[in-house]
């Protein structure tokens, strides 16, 4: 499998060190055939080739298999004309990576904000909805008509909704046969009922999956008092990326919150949270949430290349991150004694 590593801004250099020690010990211990390419993006891009993804990276990640990429501080880029891309939704967009897979759960002994041990995973559309950066062909979809009014405009199409509908049932008739669509239709009439008709057409085609469907103010309020009520939750891109935040600080800490932006022929391993430039450099971010995107990655090559090496490996990776959670071997964010650097190889220690 060939893999382009690209560290990212803040915490991210130190959360991708730490997992690639993983990602040695789980290639050594399944025989996996990795193929690593170091690249840069992000700040590092910035100051090097004056912008935050170089001309002909898209190119590299294309020729790869996957993409592991670091968080990026998306909030310093944004004048894409001082070379200020937002590395994140471009390679969504240009890799035409649909869903955002972000699983969230409970660790036994692991302190959480709420009563209930839950198993739940968020499927987001990435490609279009209330994200200017990646929602036309040309140019951007804010606009500031006078210095005092602005428009921002919202895209929902009928296949972008069909495909992300079919994504997150296939994904619960693998687990417990539940799949929540999420949606503000009583406002958004015709794009979130759009999302909606293609959530039950796609419930239609898969009898042994129930389907409910849930107003997203009302989701928020649901999912604090018992996430554990939820097994796959599917909604459009926005709403995705603010509950998938939720969902990841339910289960301890949004350091736990990994995800794989999976499209037919190309996924990128991503943590579900920011740069963290308040403690970067400090070995105290949680890798975990890398270590576990690196295993959906390398879970989603498994299936579908047929090779189940990797898919075993993702396995060890969850299963030696569950050990070590369990064992208090945790990081400040979760009250524990670790560093990043210590909480990797403890965890490339389970694996081997
Ligand atoms: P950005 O601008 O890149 O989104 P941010 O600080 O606004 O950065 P996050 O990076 O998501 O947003 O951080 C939100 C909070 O969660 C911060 O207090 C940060 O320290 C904490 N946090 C984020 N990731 C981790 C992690 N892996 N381990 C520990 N704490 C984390």
């Amino acid at each position: 499998m060939h893999v382009v590593v690209l560290p990212g801004d803040g915490i991210g250099p130190e959360i991708t060190a730490a997992t690639l020690a993983v990602l040695e010990a789980a290639a050594n211990r399944h025989g996996l055939n990795m193929n690593l390419t170091h690249e840069v993006a992000g700040h590092e891009s910035l100051a090097r080739h004056g912008t935050t993804v170089r001309p002909g990276l898209l190119e590299t990640v294309q020729a790869a298999d996957g993409l592991l990429m670091g968080p990026m501080s998306t909030y310093d880029y944004l004048d894409a004309s001082k070379g200020g891309i937002n590395p994140s939704g471009f390679f969504r967009k240009r890799l035409d990576l649909f869903a955002n897979i972000r699983p969230a759960r409970t660790y036994p002994g692991v302190p959480h904000p709420t009563r209930h041990d839950f198993d739940l995973v968020v499927v987001r559309e990435n490609t279009e909805g209330f994200y200017a950066d990646r929602n036309m062909a040309r140019g951007g979809a804010e606009m500031l008509v006078t210095e005092d009014v602005c428009i921002s405009l919202r895209r929902i199409t009928r296949p972008a909704c069909a495909r992300i509908a079919e994504a997150a049932f296939r994904l619960a008739a693998t687990r417990r046969g539940k799949v929540t669509a999420v949606h503000k239709a009583n406002v958004l009439t015709m794009g979130d009922g759009m999302f909606l008709e293609e959530c039950r057409r796609a419930a239609a085609n898969h009898p042994g999956v129930a389907l409910e469907e849930v107003i997203v103010d009302a989701m928020a309020a649901l999912l604090i008092r018992d996430p554990s009520r939820f097994d796959v939750i599917v909604t459009t891109n926005m709403f995705g990326d603010i509950l998938s935040d939720m969902t990841a600080e339910l289960s301890g800490s949004i350091g736990l919150g990994g995800s794989v932006n999976a499209g037919t022929a190309h996924a990128m391993a991503q943590a579900a949270h920011g740069s963290a430039p308040d403690i970067a450099g400090q070995d105290r971010a949680n890798p975990l949430s890398l270590i576990l995107s690196l295993a959906q990655l390398l879970d989603w090559h498994g299936e579908r290349r047929g090779q189940g090496a990797y898919s075993q490996a993702a396995r060890a990776i969850e299963a030696a991150v569950a050990e070590a959670v369990e064992a208090g071997e945790l990081t400040p964010d979760l009250g524990g004694p670790l560093g990043t650097k210590a909480l990797g190889q403890a965890v490339a220690g389970r694996v081997r």
